[in-house]
């Protein structure tokens, strides 16, 4: 079924048929139409601001040939430019260390770290066929770490115990120690969030990342979060150096424009998205794909 914005740009490409050249005037109506488009899929302003004068800069001027149409020309524009913005091609996790090489969560509360921790071991064991150790640094609810316990088991992998009177330092340490004496391929980290982003979390969270080296540091973005998806890229962003992006929730009627923010601002590849609550809900992130949906 053809969306709304396809049909509409199919409208506009008809008004334009005929035309050789893409020229400022006839291409404005096309990107009101794709600006409509991004804001209604939540994309925040100032990324579809960027976004549209890319466009535009490759749309104008650009000479329409063989049996092309200045429309289908626009329409191509903007898909390839929406694909390129959030990646292309596939990036998959990055293991390249000497083992066990250590994978950091960092993400707000709720935004599915503890989840998406037990669907990447299990990603890990069946397709890298990785040994692989979880631990949980959330010192602040017990019940965070029981959780990572039971999705743990789940996934098939190895659970690092961690009590809530220890600091999250020290936990790492002792499960990297672990690790290494134990042969792990991996060390996934799960660590504390918070509904907002605070001080003291983003200074635990860089004295963990000191201390651990990991060779990713993934964000993990709720795609529901919408707007508020470019203030908690900022601030993850400026704390880490972040080598990833996990979009969670992609099974949710979101249009994931959270996608293309979070990548602009971060500059860091979207790896995975997540698609259910279940443990095998973890997909490698298809950019192509994901364009159509935030286009609708
Ligand atoms: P954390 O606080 O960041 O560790 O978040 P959790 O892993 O506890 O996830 C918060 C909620 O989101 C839980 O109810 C999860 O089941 C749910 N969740 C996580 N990822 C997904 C996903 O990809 N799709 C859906 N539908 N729910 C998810």
């Amino acid at each position: 079924m053809a969306s709304a914005l396809t049909d509409k740009l199919s409208r506009l490409v008809k008004e334009m048929r005929g035309q050789a050249r893409i020229t400022e005037s006839n291409v404005q109506d096309m990107l009101r139409e794709v600006r409509m488009a991004l804001l209604e899929a939540d994309v925040a302003l100032p990324v579809v601001r960027d976004f549209i004068a890319r466009v535009k800069e490759k749309a104008l001027g650009q000479e329409v040939l063989g049996s092309l149409k200045p429309g289908q020309t626009l329409v191509s524009i903007v898909n390839k430019e929406l694909a390129a913005t959030m990646g292309e091609g596939v990036a998959d996790i990055n293991l390249q260390a000497q083992p066990p090489a250590v994978i950091l969560m960092a993400g707000l509360q709720g935004a599915g770290k503890t989840t998406t921790t037990a669907k990447l071991a299990k990603h890990l064991i069946e397709r890298r066929k990785k040994k692989v150790l979880t631990v949980s640094g959330d010192v602040y609810r017990p019940a965070a770490i029981e959780q990572l316990k039971t999705v743990t088991q789940q996934a098939g992998a190895e659970w690092f115990p961690s009590t809530p009177d220890q600091k999250p330092l020290d936990i790492a340490n002792a499960a990297l120690d672990y690790a290494k004496k134990h042969y792990f391929d991996v060390l996934l980290v799960d660590t504390a969030g918070r509904l907002a982003i605070d001080e003291v979390l983003m200074t635990e969270i860089q004295q963990l990342h000191s201390a651990l080296k990991p060779v990713e540091t993934l964000f993990v973005v709720d795609a529901m979060q919408g707007q508020d998806a470019i203030n908690t890229a900022k601030a993850f962003k400026e704390a880490l150096p972040l080598t990833g992006i996990v979009l969670t929730k992609l099974d949710g009627d979101s249009r994931g424009g959270a996608a293309l923010s979070v990548r602009q601002i971060t500059g860091a590849p979207i790896k995975f998205a997540g698609v259910s609550e279940k443990i095998d809900g973890l997909e490698v992130f298809d950019a192509e794909r994901h364009a159509q949906r935030v286009l609708g």
